[in-house]
């Protein structure tokens, strides 16, 4: 099967989405893990519409890029106009990259109503342009925007408009779905068509605006493209572009297609993690092969089943792409779901042992609990349960404070008792929050004992009103995410009030931050050793 050519523009089509903004360091840090990953294109920006677009491709130049081209985007000449006099043209021959990519009109409606202009004049802006380009010794993509409007309206003349591209010397002519509603067989259709009309490299850029964008992309590549533009985790206007990160494995995996290497594939779901993590978007847990839930079991009968054959639920190894099995534990659970999270966390249990774990489990989420998310909390029950458990701290009392006084501003003060094997400590905290305070007091009393927790940092806080309808004395659920530099953990907490059950979860977090360092829950693998242990959870 074919090399395909993978072409990322996260760094240009991806920034358009509404809530992503990124800097130009967040762009060079973003091009050199694309680069890593084997992205044979990296898009960066159009030079000639902003200043940091103009100051990445200053700065571009020393990256030393292992594998990747990057490319400047921009459009193709004005009309009645000549190139060495545009401004566009000039600013994506300064911006120095070896590949350009050159945007022009394919849909006759889009020339003479957007562009005001005749359709003889866009076939040689279109020329003229690429011939330019090519002059001053650049690798050129031409993208056909709306070449698939364009080929139902006027099949002919968006032909042309390839004609015009190849005939100034384009490298490849990129087939654009821009406004996304196309349906994967008219694709495959229309690449064919033209796939029998032009002999240049053809590729294939599209919007996801049908909810298609993956199923055309893969359609166009069935049909003779053979390269293929996207983003890293669909980013991009209104819904989206084509996501590479269901692309690249489905093309690889089961196109049996050459793309990355087997190493750059496996590196796909940190890939994924760390551009919504620069991006700063909450990564979704649900998207295919590389969300958290891609590979997790929640249903009893699934766990058992996996449990028994590995690939009786899940379509592939979810160590191909980097990500991880998990069985979500939950009241629906059955006894297998346990089995095996103990397993993955090389924590021994019994029969009996699980056994009471998952009663626990039941009766606690009737309380107000939820244990999807709160692996640790889990882990710490199925530590609990043995007989020669000791806590390596046991709580006496806390009080907490909260003071609103004329011109000091809110306070808020907590004070912990605990007793560390034999000996009793005491101390007071304050803090931005009544948790906050309460946080700070309890680490303050253990950190002598337990150096470790000088590093823990709180990384996030989630409350929950649970049967609201009770007002003020409904259940509080409460989940906290705290990190160590190395490890996340989340624990959850449940009360009808607030400061007990964030304390539930608070000092279940830094026992856990305790047992963990002293290598408790160090992870082995329920299968094989295949499953990455060091996987983010
Ligand atoms: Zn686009």
């Amino acid at each position: 099967m074919a090399q395909i050519i993978l072409y990322d523009t996260t760094l240009r089509d991806g920034t358009q989405r509404e809530d992503i903004s990124l800097s130009c360091d967040d762009k060079l840090n973003l091009t050199r893990r694309l680069d890593q990953f084997g992205i044979h294109y990296i898009e960066a920006g159009w030079p000639g519409s902003n200043p940091k677009d103009a100051e990445f491709f200053c700065k571009a130049g020393e990256l030393e890029l292992k594998h990747a081209r990057i490319t400047a985007f921009g459009s193709t000449r004005h009309k009645n106009g000549r190139c060495q006099d545009d401004r566009n043209l000039q600013a994506l021959i300064q911006a120095g990259t070896p590949t350009v990519t050159l945007v022009g009109k394919s849909w006759d409606f889009h020339v003479e109503k957007v562009l005001d202009a005749t359709l003889k004049e866009n076939l040689a802006m279109i020329q003229d342009s690429v011939d330019y380009m090519k002059n001053q010794g650049r690798e050129v993509m031409f993208d056909a925007e709306h070449f698939f409007d364009g080929y139902r309206a006027n099949p002919e003349y968006a032909l042309k408009t390839l004609q015009a591209a190849a005939a100034g010397g384009a490298d490849f002519l990129i087939l654009c779905e821009t406004n996304g509603g196309a349906l994967p067989w008219e694709v495959e259709a229309v690449v064919q068509a033209v796939r029998s009309e032009v002999t240049e490299r053809l590729g294939i850029h599209v919007h996801n605006d049908s909810g298609c964008a993956v199923a055309n992309s893969l359609a166009a590549v069935r049909a003779g493209c053979i390269q293929v533009q996207g983003t890293i985790n669909g980013y991009g206007e209104r819904v989206g572009n084509a996501d590479l990160t269901s692309i690249v494995p489905d093309l690889q995996l089961k196109m049996g297609h050459q793309v990355v290497s087997t190493e750059q594939l496996a590196s796909l779901t940190a890939l994924s993690r760390y551009v919504a993590e620069v991006a700063n978007l909450a990564p979704d847990n649900h998207k295919p092969f590389v969300g958290q839930s891609a590979f997790s079991h929640k249903g009893g009968i699934h766990v058992a089943a996996v449990l028994k054959a590995v690939d009786s639920y899940q379509h592939i190894d979810p160590a191909l792409v980097g990500n991880e099995m998990r069985a979500v534990v939950s009241e629906l659970s059955g006894r297998g779901n346990l089995v095996y999270q103990a397993r993955a966390h090389g924590l021994e249990a019994s029969r009996e042992d699980t056994q009471r774990v998952l009663h626990q489990i039941k009766e606690l989420e009737h309380e107000g609990f939820s244990f999807e998310a709160a692996v640790a909390s889990v882990d710490l029950m199925l530590y609990r349960v043995h007989k020669d458990y000791r806590p390596p701290f046991k709580l006496i009392d806390f009080m907490v404070v909260t003071e609103q006084r004329q011109g000091r501003g809110l306070l808020a003060e907590a004070t912990v008792k605990v007793r560390i094997k034999d000996e009793v400590k005491l101390m007071a905290a304050e803090g931005n929050g009544p948790v906050n305070a309460l946080a700070l007091a309890l680490r303050k009393a253990l950190v002598d004992d337990y150096p470790e927790l000088a590093n823990l940092r709180l990384a996030d806080y989630k409350v929950r009103i649970l049967n609201s309808e009770k007002g003020t004395a409904a259940t509080t659920r409460v989940l906290i995410d705290f990190h160590d530099g190395t490890r996340n953990w989340t624990t959850v907490g449940a009360s009808p009030n607030i400061i007990d059950a964030s304390w539930r979860a608070l000092s279940d977090s830094m026992e856990y931050a305790i047992l963990a360092a002293a290598g408790v829950f160090d992870r082995v693998s329920p299968h094989s050793a295949t499953v990455e242990s060091s996987a983010v959870r």
